[in-house]
């Protein structure tokens, strides 16, 4: 799902919101269930400009989740549950999973004793270099690096950025002009390109795996806990498509063996970092498939529905977004009501434009309401 799908996800988001019209969407929309997505779980810090704060949720949002999938009637289930309700279809009560990306030490700290409470079990997905202590979490040090910088003067792609960055508001615009540059040019370009702003501004972000993210040690007992499924998440988190097909059969293959070896444990499921078709496609699928890999996720928006026995290792997922923590936008997503529409919307699309001009998420929403 790309930008544009995003945005009118979002929009069809407040739509409904508004109308509240995914009460009458019909039940069929929903499927068999859904797996959320989350990164942090932490408090709120406070700070202005933070722009990696979608991916953080706070303890209590996870917990109003938790509660609404419970009132709703769902089973929360483990991520090696998925397969036979998969082989179930709609014969099985509906599910949701909760899965982690990356490894952050907030999930044990904060997520956990959640889950705990409430008998849900929780999946990470952790980077080997992350686990080691000297993976790259470039997102994060490009959020410091701008954070500590009044200037900023760099070339990303043979594109020359020269930006302000002293007010929050600054910062944010150079931000969101950079980091789409970044993502779109080949990753190792884009790490260096951070690495050389962090110089820039005098700041080492060398010690950031090992501040944020578990230790081998630490995953070793966090692995233990029943209610916990460790996943893998390649070693360096690079987006596999843009890798040959060596590099990216290696960097799958390697980051579950090391998993295993670590852990004790076997592994058998995956996600691709960043997750959406810049980064994994059918040559990835295939390779989880190869890799003995039961289920296997991705980042694009949608519920899990009977079709995806078929292709268990392109699973989409809900992302518990930062940015949209109130409780009624996770009820209207997994009511299934804005991917309906959005389907609407695309097959619109192959009208001439005249027609399609007439038809808005808003609309299409009410409509529906
Ligand atoms: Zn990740």
């Amino acid at each position: 799902m790309g930008p544009k799908s995003t945005a009118f996800i979002k929009t069809a988001l407040k739509a409904f919101h508004a109308t509240g019209a995914h009460r009458l969407t019909p039940t069929a929309a929903s499927g068999l269930g859904a797996i959320f997505m989350l990164h942090n779980v932490a408090p709120d810090t406070g700070y202005e400009f933070e722009p990696n704060s979608f991916l953080r949720v706070t303890p209590e949002f996870l917990e109003d989740v938790i509660g609404l999938v419970d009132d709703l009637g769902y089973e929360t289930i483990s991520l090696d549950e998925i397969p036979g309700r998969l082989a179930a279809g709609a014969d099985a009560k509906p599910f949701v999973c909760f899965t982690f990306d990356d490894g952050y030490r907030d999930n044990r700290n904060y997520a956990l004793p959640i889950m705990k409470k409430h008998s849900v079990p929780m999946a990470v997905y952790v980077p080997s270099d992350f686990a080691d202590g000297t993976g790259d979490l470039w997102w994060l040090a490009f959020e410091k690096a701008i954070r500590q910088s009044r200037h900023i003067d760099i070339e990303v792609a043979s594109e020359h950025f020269e930006l302000p960055t002293r007010t929050a508001a600054e910062k944010t615009h150079a931000f969101n002009r950079i980091y789409w540059a970044l993502r779109k040019c080949p990753e190792a370009d884009a790490r260096a390109t951070v690495k050389t702003l962090c110089e820039n501004v005098g700041y080492d972000p060398s010690g950031m795996c090992r501040d944020l993210i578990m230790s081998w040690d630490e995953l070793r007992a966090f692995a233990q806990e029943p209610l916990v499924t460790i996943g893998a998440h390649t070693c360096g988190h690079y987006a596999l498509a843009k890798l040959d097909d060596e590099t990216a059969f290696a960097q799958m293959n390697e980051s579950i063996t090391r998993l295993e070896d670590e852990l004790d444990l076997p592994c058998h499921h995956f996600s691709y970092p960043y997750g959406n078709e810049m980064a994994c496609g059918p040559r990835e699928y295939r390779f989880a498939r190869r890799l003995g890999m039961s289920t296997a996720v991705t980042t694009r928006k949608g519920l899990i529905h009977a079709s995806h026995k078929l292709t268990p290792t392109a699973l989409p997922r809900l992302s518990l977004n930062g940015d949209y923590q109130d409780i009624r936008y996770v009820q209207t997503l997994l009511s299934g009501a804005p991917f309906a529409l959005l389907q609407a919307y695309e097959n619109l699309a192959r009208l001439p434009s005249a027609a399609r001009s007439l038809v808005s998420p808003r609309r299409l929403a009410t409509s529906i309401g």
